[in-house]
């Protein structure tokens, strides 16, 4: 048995460890202009489990239907599950989780959920590069924040045409960020922790020590609920150096939003990761590629 994983673009993966198989996120069908994944929501069968990070429609929709084909249970935020239970999910489909609990996927494969934090999407309207030095923003209140998200909602409107249809088709009216969640699993190869945006409560990161981590590397990176005063690439080796995995697997880094979101350099962060992180492996992967991602640990 060798646990694979398939990134499905965006912070969509699948994860395989014999015959449990677990979505981390469930976004995949996405604007025609996007980079084609090589599968859709519609052709997938098989899934035991969904485990969401937050309700935001790149990490959420796609969901409700996966859950609907398949029966696999939705592990996510409150918002996540009132939000599922409205798109005609089963209720004993859904799992609220808040932080604090374990929950156990197979015999010998747990999930362990935390609190975590969304990245600071109201504070830019494009996403910065990866080595742009991002500084003030801080201190801005809920109010402020909302204010500026208008902005940004407004700037991917103006976008028009298929970015609109898209907006319209995924929306399932999520309030605030939805409750960003982390996931710590544990398997019979190793441990994975999950995280689908740029965010912590770094008090939480540091007691965490998975193998191999899944990083969001998009957007302006939040730490303990402030803007990270520097860049995205810094940002990424701070957290990994609280976590101190084996392997890093980036994810949100293609550009799922043609025109919002743009490919994330990787470089910069590859360069400040081996800076502070000589021994940690840095992995960029393929859509569809059925990574063994314990192997060689
Ligand atoms: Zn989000």
């Amino acid at each position: 048995m060798t646990a694979t994983l398939d990134w499905l673009g965006c912070a969509t993966f699948r994860l395989t460890i014999g015959n449990l198989v677990v979505f981390l996120d469930a976004y995949i069908d996405r604007v025609p202009s996007a980079a084609p994944i090589g599968i859709s929501v519609s052709e997938i069968d098989r899934a035991d489990w969904i485990v969401v990070g937050h309700s935001h429609f790149d990490h959420l929709y796609g969901a409700e239907r996966i859950a609907r084909a398949t029966g696999a249970t939705v592990i996510g935020s409150y918002e996540t599950v009132r939000i599922m239970e409205a798109q005609g999910v089963p209720l004993k489909q859904l799992m609220p989780v808040a932080g604090g609990e374990k929950v156990r996927l197979a015999h010998d494969v747990t999930v362990a959920v935390y609190p975590s934090q969304h990245s600071c999407v109201w504070s830019h309207a494009q996403m910065p590069p990866a080595d742009m030095m991002c500084l003030g923003d801080l201190g801005v209140t809920y109010q402020e924040q909302q204010a500026r998200l208008q902005e940004l909602w407004s700037f991917l409107e103006s976008m028009g045409g298929e970015v609109m249809a898209h907006l319209q088709v995924s929306a399932q009216g999520a309030r605030g960020d939805g409750g960003a969640l982390l996931y710590f699993f544990e398997t019979p190869e190793g441990s994975l922790l999950y995280q689908d945006t740029s965010g912590h409560w770094s008090g939480i990161l540091r007691n965490l020590r998975p193998d191999v981590a899944i990083l969001a590397a998009a957007g302006r990176g939040n730490i303990d609920g402030e803007p990270i005063q520097g860049s995205l690439a810094q940002f990424m080796a701070r957290r990994a150096d609280l976590i101190r995995p084996r392997r890093v697997i980036l994810s949100h880094h293609d550009n799922w939003l043609p025109g919002f979101s743009g490919a994330v350099d990787v470089a910069p962060i590859r360069s400040e990761l081996t800076r502070w992180m000589p021994k940690t492996e840095l992995i960029e992967m393929g859509y569809l590629q059925a990574y063994p991602i314990f192997a060689g640990l």
